[in-house]
């Protein structure tokens, strides 16, 4: 009779199943031997073969029933087609590879590496403690850390109505005594984008590139030097100064800028902060560096400004 292979696996598996229950019960009846005879008479002896006999019995009748459902079993393992492919455990197969788990140094790595993302973790609050309270930074890291106070809200710098910059620029020359605010170029009826000339006293005079509140290029000179090439030709921001002087006050004004205007001030802030900046460098020639207290290193002045109190500083005396 030609059986379904799945069917002759089942059966065989249940053959197995009875092929245990038979040997299970096989190793009782030997543990428990023949039967003890209870009776002190002389027949005892006879009694006693006979519980032998009956015991040597129920081994057989087991043993040929084991061995009816080993001979029941090998037709089934016959019947069943022979596979010609190579088994394919799958993933089974990685089971019984050795993990070496015993040989993984886990915990001796584990502590190194908690001992680290603490420190990393002290750190990392360190440092976004200090750039939140260092304007001079290039990158605003206000989100690390949590602001107590509403935040405001946003100013778009760069959509300004032309009055709102006029108003402006009006208010700030006023303001600033010591410097001269004049709109040197406007394009067409909009003043968006503009160019302000802003004069600190007889020392200086620097180019801002205007764009609504927020300045987009600086350009720094001395007072009796143009900002053209030629009288015909257009203003040009990259046309340094021939003063070394002024040509590094410039880099510290672009340098300024930034970090101005990446704080989480307002671009109108900035600009007023920019404008107390150049303000300070009206004492360029007169006043000492904060730090060594001289006039002259290298033949240069301090041309460095503190970005808070606005202090002279050398550019090497900034890096000590
Ligand atoms: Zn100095």
């Amino acid at each position: 009779m030609a059986e379904n292979p799945l069917e002759s696996l089942a059966n065989g598996l249940k053959l197995l199943q009875t092929l245990r229950a038979q040997v299970n019960s096989f190793s009782e009846l030997v543990f428990k031997g023949p039967a003890n005879v209870e009776d002190d008479s002389e027949f005892k002896f006879l009694f006693e073969e006979e519980s032998e006999e009956d015991f040597m019995s129920e081994l057989r009748k087991n043993l040929s029933e084991s061995s009816q459902i080993v001979t029941e079993f090998e037709k089934i393992v016959c019947s069943l087609p022979a596979s010609s492919l190579p088994t394919n455990p799958g993933p089974t197969s990685l089971l019984g590879i050795d993990p070496l788990l015993d040989k993984t140094p886990i915990p001796q790595q584990a502590i190194p590496t908690y001992k680290w993302l603490s420190k990393m973790h002290d750190e990392a609050s360190l440092m976004a403690n200090l750039s939140s309270s260092n304007l001079v930074r290039r990158n605003p890291l206000t989100s690390l850390v949590p602001s107590k106070k509403p935040k405001k809200g946003n100013v778009i710098g760069y959509q300004v109505l032309p009055s709102g910059l006029e108003n402006l620029i009006s208010q700030l020359a006023g303001y600033f005594q010591d410097l001269s605010i004049t709109v040197v170029k406007v394009n067409g009826p909009q003043i968006n984008p503009c160019i302000l000339e802003v004069g600190v006293t007889q020392v200086m005079k620097a180019l801002l590139l205007m764009r609504g509140y927020v300045i987009e290029n600086v350009s720094v000179k001395a007072a009796n030097e143009s900002f053209k090439v030629s009288e015909s030709a257009k203003l040009d921001f990259n046309y340094l100064s021939k003063h070394e002087v002024f040509r590094k006050i410039s880099q510290h004004a672009k340098c300024a800028i930034v970090s101005y205007q990446s704080s989480s001030l307002s671009p109108d802030i900035c600009l007023r902060q920019m404008l107390f900046w150049f303000q300070s460098y009206k004492s360029l020639f007169t006043s000492p560096c904060s730090k060594c207290n001289k006039i002259l290193v290298d033949f240069l002045p301090p041309t460095m400004r503190d970005l808070r109190i606005y202090e002279p500083l050398h550019v090497f005396c900034s890096k000590i």
